[in-house]
């Protein structure tokens, strides 16, 4: 079965192996540490989830919706880690919705906090 949301994952897969690394992109970033709380409509329970970045990491900050028949959502913080490092910013906090522009708006978001680390 080839359906559009393994596609989606194939092209975010290669969107990830594009990006190229930590290092290279943010030299004076020695950690990012985005922690948050995924909470998908109908489901009670919010789950918590921690993503850590180092410098050998791939500098991609999409985080993938969980919801099952989700199409090439998820939450893209690329926009705020990459002005945080503008302005050396340590902390930052907030809500982000899922990007999925499929019928079903609103069926998952997060709240987050990023810190990160500059060496
Ligand atoms: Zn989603």
């Amino acid at each position: 079965m080839f359906n559009r949301n393994n596609q989606a994952k194939i092209d975010r897969k290669q969107e990830r192996l594009d990006s190229g690394f930590m290092a290279s992109h943010f030299p004076d970033v020695s950690s990012i540490v985005i922690s948050m709380l995924y909470k998908e409509k109908g489901i009670a329970n919010p789950i918590s989830r921690v993503v850590n970045f180092s410098p050998a990491s791939h500098a991609f900050f999409k985080v993938d919706c969980l919801s099952k028949d989700c199409i090439d959502g998820g939450f893209d913080m690329t926009r705020l880690i990459t002005s945080m490092i503008n302005n050396r910013s340590e902390t930052s906090s907030g809500e982000l919705g899922c990007d999925d522009s499929g019928p079903r708006p609103d069926h998952a978001n997060i709240t987050y906090e990023v810190a990160i680390q500059y060496s």
